[in-house]
């Protein structure tokens, strides 16, 4: 399976928006930077709500992506999120739920069930300890 990797960086901003956009990314990167320290950590509990816990580890926040919202005392200006939704965001496009056990799973440890395989559908999802036990590999 291929392996995609984010290496394409935005474009120059304009003038007006290099200041914001500077900003934004900065905020971005740090939960970037969060979700890949604590990828295990950050779980969906509910459908939009994950757990995201804080840099320091000790704390958790509550990120509710469908409004866009998060429990945590920062607040930045609108565009802006705070850096545990951004690190949510990431964990959510990074993973997929596996068809077989419902976990979240990375995209890379995911394996395509064929159409030759008796319990999933053609083009399912699925773990790697799903795939051993339902004979996708
Ligand atoms: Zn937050
Ligand atoms: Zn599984």
């Amino acid at each position: 399976m291929a392996i995609t990797k984010d290496t394409s960086a935005p474009p120059p901003p304009a003038n007006a928006l290099r200041k914001l956009t500077r900003e934004l990314s900065a905020r971005l990167q740090r939960g970037i930077n969060l979700a890949e320290e604590r990828f295990e950590e950050i779980t969906r509990t509910a459908p939009y709500i994950w757990s995201v816990p804080s840099c320091s580890g000790e704390k958790t926040y509550t990120v509710d992506l469908k409004h866009g919202t998060c429990d945590c005392p920062d607040r930045p200006p609108a565009p802006e999120k705070c850096k545990h939704i951004s690190a949510a965001a990431y964990v959510k496009a990074k993973t997929a739920t596996c068809s077989g056990c419902s976990e979240r799973v990375r995209h890379r440890d995911l394996h395509e069930v064929g159409d030759d395989n008796l319990t999933f559908f053609e083009g399912d999802l699925v773990c790697e300890g799903c795939a051993l036990d339902h004979g996708v590999l």
